[in-house]
């Protein structure tokens, strides 16, 4: 099929109320990529008070412990079964810090309140006093089949979370704390969804992953033979390989 007759729908969910760190530049890179394979990319923003666009990708960046209380507040019962059913139809969702405490069971803050998640995760997170700060590299679970190639971000949270039986880790943390600091996981997948601690420029540092997604997202609209075009990343592949030599690990 060629990339020229497919598209896209993008939903940045929550982009004004929680979206501290930085992680906008994740919407930009799938953007990009999809454009110059001339993959058509809609971009939809959805906030506390409007509906959910029903789209093919979901990305919903980190926020602070308030703005997770805001939004849990607001969620409709309505909303959550959406999400729900978009996760189960196998549509696929990128979830940074923050909207991953909130797509689990719930988050204990620094202050002991419990912050109710949409349950839609098989995870909870709880605050923990020593805030987990800097460069991450991890190796990605084999189920995702993205070869050996790993994971470079980074991580500023004091949630700790712990995984339940129904999600796996996204990857093995090489540098970094991860999801809780004890047991070397970072992050979660569940169908098509991949929860993690990355914030930041976490697409545009990891070309491999944002074409992962775009991948993951046309076979689920379309077909599982759709391939995408190659692109030149000798750019991202420099200042990749640049990062790892730096935190003294091979690529
Ligand atoms: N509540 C969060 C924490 O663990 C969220 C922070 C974030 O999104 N970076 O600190």
């Amino acid at each position: 099929m060629n990339n020229k007759e497919l598209s896209l729908d993008i939903t940045f969910l929550f982009p004004n109320t929680m979206s501290t760190y930085g992680d906008s530049g994740n919407i930009l890179a799938l953007k990009k990529r999809c454009e110059w394979r001339g993959v058509e990319a809609f971009i939809h923003y959805c906030d506390i008070y409007d509906s959910i666009y029903p789209s093919d990708i979901y990305f919903w960046g980190g926020g602070q412990d308030i703005a997770q209380e805001i939004v849990s507040n607001n969620f409709s019962q309505q909303k959550i079964d959406f999400l729900n059913n978009e996760v189960e139809k196998s549509k696929v969702f990128l979830l940074i810090c923050g909207s991953y405490q909130l797509m689990g069971k719930y988050y204990i803050d620094s202050n002991g309140n419990k912050i109710e998640g949409l349950g839609i995760l098989d995870v909870y997170t709880k605050s923990s006093p020593k805030r987990m700060i800097g460069n991450v590299v991890i190796e990605t679970n084999k189920k995702l089949k993205l070869g050996n190639k790993k994971i470079i971000g980074f991580e500023n949270h004091s949630g700790q979370t712990f995984l339940g039986k129904g999600v796996e880790p996204f990857g093995y943390v090489k540098i970094g704390f991860g999801n809780n600091g004890f047991d070397k996981t970072e992050g979660v997948i569940y169908k098509n969804v991949i929860a993690c601690y990355l914030h930041g420029p976490l697409l545009p540092k990891n070309p491999h992953l944002t074409d992962y997604i775009i991948l993951k997202a046309l076979e689920n609209k379309y077909d599982s033979n759709v391939t995408l075009q190659k692109l030149d990343d000798s750019l991202e592949l420099k200042a990749f390989n640049t990062l790892l030599n730096r935190l003294k690990i091979q690529s």
